[in-house]
């Protein structure tokens, strides 16, 4: 959950006025991306907030960099993006279609024209001239068809490169709209992808999932007092080292602290197995700060996770896995709470 969150304005003129105080305060550049982020939190964009909630409120904290990521995964309009990739891919296809549909009409035009040639040669007694004319004829077509081929050729091969390009083009932007510039995890949108997936799978194959969120412990701790910076690194230790624990599973960050992993097996003593692993893999971990070697202490977390249900959606799912984290927070943290059975908790 984001610290403080600045109040919504509906103004663009006191928009842009707070937006602009903040470029001054944090001393980054008015450039039009950054100023757009800023733009963007005054107005109240909640993933924008979320993420510069902590930072907010250290003026050290937020840096550019951090801006143009926000800027690239929230501002630009990826829809919009991919909308124009996949119209350039549309286009490029259909012009592929036509040179194929030119190489057929140019392969039927010379079965004409050899027809018409051979034509000559069954209607009258060959004569040495009708030959040589007929011969002549079949090689000035074949010249001019395989010009055309050549020519076809060239077009398909730049109209193939194109297509590969933009069709790479379109995956990498889908992958920056789905990837927490903070950890290289998942980001929100990777989430929903994959709790789809994971209804999807239910439905065609009764393979059912378990979904287990997990939050740090008094992690505002560690940004109070150690920097927010040494909080980020936390967070990407973590990420890493769930990414090691749970190779399979999809694993997103949801925001701040909090992160998600679908485990593709609804097994209640696998998941028990697997959540109590990573409890206490950090729970006995002590850790440094790299660089100045300063003592961080062991990071504790809680974890809450629920099966997918035959009824469920992403949100009812979702929403039952959180409560049972909420409850494990409230039985006083560093502990895992897992619903047992399809029918309840
Ligand atoms: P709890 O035990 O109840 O989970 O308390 P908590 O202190 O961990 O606080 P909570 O999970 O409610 O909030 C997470 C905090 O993480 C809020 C915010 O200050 C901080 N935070 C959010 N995003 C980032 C980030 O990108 N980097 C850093 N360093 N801190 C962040
Ligand atoms: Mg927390």
């Amino acid at each position: 959950m984001p610290a403080s969150k600045p109040t919504k304005k509906t103004s663009p003129f006191e928009i842009a006025r707070e937006a602009l105080g903040h470029v001054g305060k944090f001393q980054t550049p008015p450039t039009p991306s950054v100023y757009e982020v800023w733009y963007r939190y005054v107005e109240g964009v909640d993933d924008i907030i979320a993420n510069l909630a902590h930072a907010v409120e250290d003026v050290n904290a937020v840096s550019v960099d951090m801006l143009e990521q926000l800027h690239e995964q929230y501002c630009r309009n990826i829809d919009d993006s991919n909308a124009e990739l996949s119209d350039n891919l549309a286009h490029e296809i259909s012009s592929l279609q036509s040179i194929i549909e030119s190489q057929m009409h140019a392969g039927v035009q010379l079965g004409n024209e050899l027809d018409e040639a051979c034509g000559t040669l069954k209607e009258t007694t060959p004569t040495a001239e009708s030959v040589a004319e007929c011969a002549q004829k079949m090689l000035s077509s074949n010249n001019t068809m395989q010009d055309q081929i050549r020519q076809l050729q060239t077009q398909l091969q730049a109209s193939q490169a194109k297509v590969e390009s933009l069709q790479a083009e379109l995956s990498e932007t889908q992958l920056v709209a789905m990837t927490d510039p903070l950890t290289n995890l998942g980001n929100r949108r990777h989430f929903d992808v994959q709790v789809h997936q994971a209804l999807m799978l239910a439905k065609s194959e009764d393979l059912f999932s378990f979904l287990l969120l997990v939050d740090l412990d008094h992690f505002k701790y560690i940004n109070d007092t150690f920097g927010h910076e040494s909080g980020d690194k936390v967070i990407r230790y973590v990420a890493s080292q769930l990414t090691q624990l749970c190779p399979e599973s999809p694993i997103s960050r949801l925001g701040g602290d909090e992160f998600a992993i679908i485990l593709r097996n609804d097994d209640f003593s696998e998941a028990t197995d697997i959540a109590a692993e990573i409890r206490q893999y950090f729970a006995s971990t002590p850790l440094k700060l790299s660089g100045s070697g300063e003592d961080l202490g062991k990071i504790e977390l809680s974890i809450g996770g629920a099966r997918l249900r035959q009824d469920d959606d992403g949100r009812s799912w979702f929403i039952r896995a959180d409560k049972l984290l909420y409850q494990a927070k409230n039985s006083g943290r560093n502990s895992v709470m897992l619903e047992h059975s399809r029918g309840g908790v």
